[in-house]
């Protein structure tokens, strides 16, 4: 029988099939083959013959792998930012942005603390929209915006992630009706961090499940590809085919369809000098190796 990894403990998974949950080992070979489950994997089991434990015989083909914390086949992202404290920073929001797109993951861009604010850049919310994000607003320690939340969980795996501060564990928490994730200022929760080892765990919710734990603890966008890093952009996507050299990566290159789109307006010039700023790096590092 199929099921998921929803929690991993010292060699020991737990396997969520139909309504149940199997506590299931996983076989040597995994290990010999240098595979280690994760949660989010899709595995294939074995029931032992008291039915009430198991072993894991197969891990199906992942969507997509994630380090730290080590997921497999997420979906979507809650990509949470707040309008004040801390402020919203446009450089780290393109950064986790990137990586969503990277991971192929639907994005639903949370922009919380509605309640510090007089009124909506909304400048800043059609670049947004521009990105194709699919944006909620919301007042979490009200409860403001949940609802909307609600009806994007079912079938997915859903990841939180943004900058500390933001309200993630507040949503989190809030949409569970307990503590799932630690809540409070920066220094508390490093200090409880250094302490524990936290076992992320997928979270059973509204027909899919939630990840307890923020993603992308590593922000950095230098593994991607240089070729790779232009697809993380989805609204260069349909500009692209119509620059002169099919291998275009919109940068010092003539005749650039993307680069015209920027002038035109049709293209956000932040979003455009992100890529940009990213595409150096990416190349520096690939200078230096
Ligand atoms: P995390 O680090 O992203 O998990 O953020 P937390 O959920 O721990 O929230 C950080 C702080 O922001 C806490 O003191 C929360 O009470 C506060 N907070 C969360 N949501 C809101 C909100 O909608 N408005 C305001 N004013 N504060 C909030
Ligand atoms: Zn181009």
């Amino acid at each position: 029988m199929q099921g998921v990894i929803i929690k991993g403990i010292g060699g020991l998974y737990f396997v969520k099939v139909k309504d149940m949950i199997i506590e299931c080992k996983a076989r040597g070979k995994f290990r010999y083959a240098g595979l280690t489950p994760v949660i989010g994997d899709k595995v294939e089991i074995m029931l032992e013959v008291d039915e009430s434990k198991g072993v894991i015989e197969k891990i199906l083909i992942r969507d997509n792998e994630m380090i730290r914390p080590a997921v497999a086949n997420v979906t979507q992202a809650f990509v949470v930012f707040a309008f004040k404290q801390p402020d919203l920073n446009m450089d780290l929001l393109n950064k986790f942005l990137v990586l969503c797109e990277f991971y192929r993951l639907k994005i639903v861009l949370c922009l919380n603390k509605l309640d510090l604010v007089e009124e909506v850049n909304e400048a800043l919310i059609k670049e947004l929209k521009s990105v194709g994000c699919d944006l909620v607003f919301l007042k979490a320690k009200e409860g403001q915006g949940l609802g909307e939340l609600k009806t994007r969980i079912k079938d997915n795996i859903t990841v939180f992630c943004g900058p500390s501060g933001v309200g993630k564990s507040t949503i989190l928490n809030s949409l569970l009706g307990r503590e799932a994730m630690k809540t409070g200022d920066i220094s508390k929760k490093s200090q409880k961090g250094k302490h524990t080892t936290r076992h992320s765990e997928l979270i059973e919710y509204e027909e899919g499940f939630l990840l307890d734990t923020p993603g992308f603890s590593a922000l950095s966008l230098d593994f991607i590809d240089k070729e790779e890093l232009q697809h993380c952009f989805p609204e260069f996507e349909k500009h692209r085919c119509g620059c002169r050299f099919s291998n275009c990566m919109h940068y010092k290159e003539p005749n650039c369809r993307v680069k015209e789109a920027v002038e035109a307006n049709e293209i956000y010039t932040d979003r455009y000098k992100f890529y940009i700023k990213t595409l150096e790096e990416i190349i520096a590092r690939g200078n230096r190796k």
